[in-house]
């Protein structure tokens, strides 16, 4: 049997998973605090590959039967160097040469890409994007990243920052965003938006005493209290996720009449916390967008969840090794 190997680092949760053959089984996984790998002494390329190696042990696997490693991170990647370029969310992986430090480590090939780029190709090759042809994945967490599947391939952009709709600019002279610019969509849709309406609904010192669920990084408190006021019935908090989801229905509208895709799969913490969210896109879409370009667009919630992101790392190392994605 041959293993591929994928690792999803996010800001506050990492998950490694072991996967069989060319398709989408997870043998084993397992899910991480991104500090507890990262925030060490070691290397970021060395601590992930002792991860990746501890998991093989665990697992009685030697690391020939593994064909190579894909890793997500959630940044923007050098593609042919494996190299990340940028990474806000976690700094200590800024200009990291990862797929090298890895792949030297471990004697196996090491291939990186950005974290949403292979949670559409999770959804692509394993979930609900199986077969389409043209297709987008969002992801709302902390702040908004898209994948896009144009003609049947991952679509990455001349320098690795295709589909950055969450800095798209959807208030001109608007709330300023941590890429320099002003009034971008992730201001307005996102864990990070969310925290800031939650300070001035609710105060900081009320969300700091509230409790953080695994999922949420501590600075996002805000966005989980906002959402747990709204399930409980508050109004202006119903109202500012109602808010929320318009901006990232608009978002939508203008990339169903850019790439003109059959489905769009919607992820991250954000719409899986409230998945009314949902039909407020889809009504933002239904009213906005072309005839056209959304005649034919499905938009769903992700089905893979948490387990897009390391089946998407997984086809990754099948598609660089240019066997089958898994499709
Ligand atoms: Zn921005």
């Amino acid at each position: 049997m041959e293993y591929r190997l994928g690792v999803d680092i996010g800001a506050a949760k990492c998950m490694l998973a072991l996967v069989a053959g060319d398709g989408p089984e997870i043998v084993t996984y397992q899910r991480m605090d991104t500090d507890a790998v990262l925030a060490g002494p070691l290397p970021p390329g060395l601590a992930l590959a002792q991860a990746v190696q501890q998991l093989l042990e665990r697992s009685r696997i030697e690391c020939e039967d593994v064909l190579g490693v894909g890793v997500g991170i959630p940044g923007i990647v050098e593609r042919d160097q494996n190299t990340v370029v940028a990474c806000p969310n976690l700094e200590m992986l800024n200009r990291v040469a990862l797929g090298s430090e890895m792949g030297a480590a471990l004697g196996l090939p090491v291939f990186v890409n950005n974290d949403a780029n292979l949670n559409t190709l999770g959804e692509y090759t394993a979930g609900g994007g199986s077969g389409m042809r043209q297709m987008a994945g969002v992801f709302v967490s902390a702040g908004i990243g898209c994948g896009l599947i144009l003609d049947g391939a991952l679509y990455e952009g001349g320098d690795g920052a295709a589909g950055e709709i969450g800095h798209t600019v959807i208030v001109p002279g608007g709330l300023a965003c941590s890429c320099g610019s002003h009034g971008c969509l992730e201001m307005y849709c996102s864990a990070k938006a969310l925290s800031v309406v939650a300070e001035e609904l609710y105060g900081r010192a009320h969300i700091s005493a509230g409790a953080v669920s695994e999922q949420t990084a501590a600075r996002y408190a805000g966005a989980q209290l906002l959402i747990e006021q709204a399930h409980a019935g508050d109004e202006p908090a119903r109202a500012a996720l109602d808010q929320a989801f318009t901006f990232l229905g608009y978002g939508l509208a203008n990339l169903a009449n850019t790439i003109n895709p059959r489905l769009i799969v919607l992820g991250g913490t954000i719409p899986f916390a409230w998945p009314a969210g949902l039909e407020t896109v889809r009504q933002v879409v239904e009213s906005t967008a072309l005839p056209a370009a959304r005649r034919n667009l499905r938009i769903e919630m992700s089905a893979l969840q948490n387990y897009a992101g390391v089946l998407g790392a997984a086809a990754l190392v099948s598609l660089r090794l240019g066997r089958a994605a898994g499709a």
